[in-house]
């Protein structure tokens, strides 16, 4: 569509249609990922199993995920890595609603899929610290470039990240 030879009233029209669709996207009230629905297709699925969640950064990754087609799980959307550079804190993150999904659900095991930058690693063992006392925590392995994001793995890669997971270490 040549959008510069239309009338402008069609293309005002287009722009609202734009805004609207925009609006009306929100974000899941369980998991934070894209909706618009307020609770999303994963975590309304009835194939999906309750008993393991998938924590990533953000709904690109969780995309990047559903990819591979091996994981049959939920999952928690953060919104973002802590970054006290950048003026992000746990708090501004989706950290507190995992807490307490996760005290309250009581899963098998939480998997941590946060890429293996510096942030992101502090991410994954404050994360992983708060959630201890409730589930078994793991971390996918790194098969993937350090400072790469989970979305620019190719699938095979993620699978296999996925599937060489091992439980969260503390030091
Ligand atoms: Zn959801």
């Amino acid at each position: 569509m040549h959008i510069l030879k239309r009338p402008e009233a069609e293309v005002e029209a287009l722009a609202q249609a734009i805004i609207d669709a925009k609006k009306q996207m929100g974000l899941c009230t369980v998991c934070f990922n894209l909706s618009a629905d307020p609770i999303c297709e994963i975590c309304r699925h009835p194939q999906r199993d309750n008993k393991i969640i998938c924590v990533v950064e953000d709904s690109r990754d969780l995309i990047a995920l559903e990819k591979t087609r091996e994981y049959k799980g939920k999952y928690h959307v953060l919104g973002g890595v802590i970054s006290p550079m950048d003026g992000i804190g746990p708090e501004q993150l989706n950290i507190q609603p995992l807490v307490r999904r996760v005290s309250q659900q009581k899963p098998e095991e939480v998997i941590l899929a946060i890429s293996p930058s510096i942030e992101g690693e502090t991410t994954t063992l404050y994360v992983g610290q708060l959630l201890k006392p409730f589930t078994k925590v793991t971390r996918i392995a790194f098969g993937l470039p350090v400072g790469g994001d989970l979305e620019y793995a190719d699938e095979v890669t993620l699978a296999r990240a996925l599937e060489g997971r091992r439980e969260l270490d503390y030091f």
